[in-house]
């Protein structure tokens, strides 16, 4: 199907792009395209003007305070993987985002887009809300920030509205003796969709899991926090954390039962709660070993 004709606009600053978002009655931002034109070819979805993001400086941009950083949602998922800041502050988010598609999604898709689409499924989720991430979302009247666990309404749903553009995720640097980690299980190695996916964090503390955060994706309407799987493992002594121990049994079959998975041609939901369970072990104790090897390092 040929794509149906639309204006497309180029804009060179992000003040230029919100006004052109204000004006246009039928409108939509275009990063990467990845999502978008696919959808639009398939007839999905239908816009009469295209506004595109690539040329915003603004949106490019990354940096650290003492306890933030900041990266633009226009850096494409390689730029990502590129940025030193990524790879020394959350190597477990650059994981994540090298399991996104193919180098040629990565080179162009962005990590705004990623989360704007919404899709359950997304990779990018999973360990920003594990690591407490906000994002900041501007249109001509201001900006708002918001935690990125409740950016998501539904599948492809947010809250962002129709003038605002997603500009920044601000991700908190991790306490001391932290750990994270990303699993994704999907119908084959590379460029596959995620059937299940779980970021999990830890933090730990005299010998005690302190903090904790178990995210689950593909298996809910949206990438969702499972409070349970949480609740069985803070505070608790990580000398009890071992492949098939109490503990990581009760918070994998605590994650499978917080999640909501549907049947699809990709998997079963009892498939899915199956995946998950086991999933949510090795995440939990992979987390647990990267605090440790943290730990030798620092
Ligand atoms: C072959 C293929 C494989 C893929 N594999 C994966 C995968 O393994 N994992 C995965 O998670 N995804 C995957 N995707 C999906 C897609 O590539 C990603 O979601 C990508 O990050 C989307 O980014 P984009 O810049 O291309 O977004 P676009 O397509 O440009 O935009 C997507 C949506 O977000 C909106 N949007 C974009 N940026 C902003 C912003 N800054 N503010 C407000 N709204 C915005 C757009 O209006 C649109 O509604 C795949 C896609 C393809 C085609």
């Amino acid at each position: 199907m040929y794509l149906k004709e639309f204006k497309f606009y180029r804009p060179g600053t992000l003040s230029e792009a919100l006004e052109m978002l204000s004006n246009a009655e039928n409108g939509a931002l275009k990063a990467g395209g990845t999502d978008l034109l696919v959808e639009m070819k398939k007839g999905l979805r239908s816009y009469s003007e295209l506004i595109s993001l690539t040329d915003l400086a603004e949106l490019k941009e990354q940096n650290e305070d003492a306890e933030f950083v900041r990266l633009g949602a226009g850096l494409t998922h390689s730029e990502i993987l590129d940025s030193e800041l990524v790879r020394k502050y959350f190597p477990a988010f650059a994981e994540a985002v090298l399991q996104i598609g193919s180098n040629q999604v990565r080179n162009t898709g962005t990590l705004g887009g990623n989360l704007c689409t919404a899709a359950a499924c997304c990779d990018s989720a999973p360990v920003l809300i594990a690591l407490d991430a906000e994002v900041e979302m501007m249109n001509k009247k201001g900006t708002e920030t918001i935690a990125l666990k409740d950016f998501f309404v539904h599948n492809r749903r947010t809250v962002l509205k129709k003038d605002q553009i997603l500009t920044t995720v601000v991700v908190k640097k991790c306490a001391p003796h932290t750990g994270v980690h990303f699993e994704k299980f999907g119908l084959r190695q590379g460029s596959a969709i995620a059937v299940v996916s779980v970021a999990a964090l830890l933090t730990i503390e005299d010998g005690l899991c302190k903090d904790a955060r178990i995210v689950i994706g593909a298996v809910a309407p949206t990438p969702m926090v499972s409070y349970n799987a949480i609740n069985a493992i803070k505070g608790r002594p990580v000398s009890d954390f071992y492949e098939k121990s109490e503990i990581l049994l009760a918070a994998g079959k605590a994650a499978s039962e917080d999640s909501v998975p549907i049947d699809d041609v990709r998997g079963g939901a009892q498939f899915r709660r199956n995946v998950l369970n086991t999933l949510t072990q090795r995440a939990i104790l992979t987390a647990l070993r990267n605090c440790n090897m943290q730990n030798t390092q620092t």
